[in-house]
């Protein structure tokens, strides 16, 4: 039978099953904690930091540790805040994100985080780098300037034997994502739809399927980034109204 314990979350009472990760048991009890490498579902990687939260006075991140009985765990706080607003800065500086130019505007999750940080203009120079876009796959484009390295993509998307068909290749800045050429053909169109739809940024996008919903009537055009795990009310499991 599930055991369900109870926690602190910025001196807030909660309750989840024993077990769930930070961030999981933090979004059942209508506490946003910001991601950009974890997919509900999929095992964590821990890989952008962004969900650093403070556990019982330790810096640790909320999609790879799991709740425990009498937890205390500090999210809204200052300097965690300042934390994940400079990865994010450090994200923008890092590639070459356009947005007003890139199709994911609007849907992109570290737009969406950059609002709900309030970032102006980053605090450290653009490195501006070098990158390629490869539009070589029949069924999608891949556009190395705007992939944060969330791997994502790679742990999302197996072929129907369970393989990976993206992979990390090269190393340091060089670093980028490819498809198994041995696999290629196994991207499907679900499959491609479902990259695409799994890419925070707009690193993967769908060939002929552009601008399909116009800016303005995307995701993030019509309620910031969290608000859907803020709007639950944690006495039910329903949504506040
Ligand atoms: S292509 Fe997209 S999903 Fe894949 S690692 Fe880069 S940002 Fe993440």
């Amino acid at each position: 039978m599930a055991k369900f314990i109870k926690f602190t979350i910025d001196g807030e009472e909660c309750m989840a099953q024993e077990g769930k990760y930070v961030v999981d048991a933090a979004r059942e009890n209508g506490i946003y904690i910001p991601t950009l490498c974890n997919v509900q579902g999929i095992k964590p990687k821990g890989a952008c930091r962004i969900c650093s939260v403070k556990i019982n006075g330790r810096l640790m991140t909320a999609c790879t540790t799991p709740v425990t009985d009498g937890m205390i765990i500090e999210n809204d706080h200052a300097d965690i805040q300042e934390l994940r607003k400079s990865i994010i800065e450090l994200l923008f500086v890092e590639g070459n994100h356009l947005c007003p130019s890139c199709e994911k505007s609007g849907s992109c999750e570290l737009q969406a985080l950059a609002y709900r940080f309030e970032m102006m203009v980053p605090r450290f120079p653009y490195f501006f780098p070098l990158r390629e876009i490869d539009a070589s796959h029949p069924k999608i484009i891949k556009d190395h300037n705007r992939c944060i390295l969330c791997k994502r993509c790679i742990r999302v998307i197996k072929d129907k034997d369970g393989k990976n068909i993206f992979a990390f290749r090269d190393r340091g800045h060089h670093t980028g994502i490819y498809i198994d050429p041995e696999l290629a053909d196994n991207l499907t169109d679900e499959l491609a739809d479902k990259a695409a739809d799994i890419c925070p940024v707009g690193a993967i996008l769908k060939r002929e399927s552009g601008f399909k919903t116009p800016i303005g009537n995307r995701k993030y055009d019509q309620e910031p980034i969290g608000a859907d795990v803020e709007k639950i009310n944690p006495s039910n499991g329903r949504k506040k109204s």
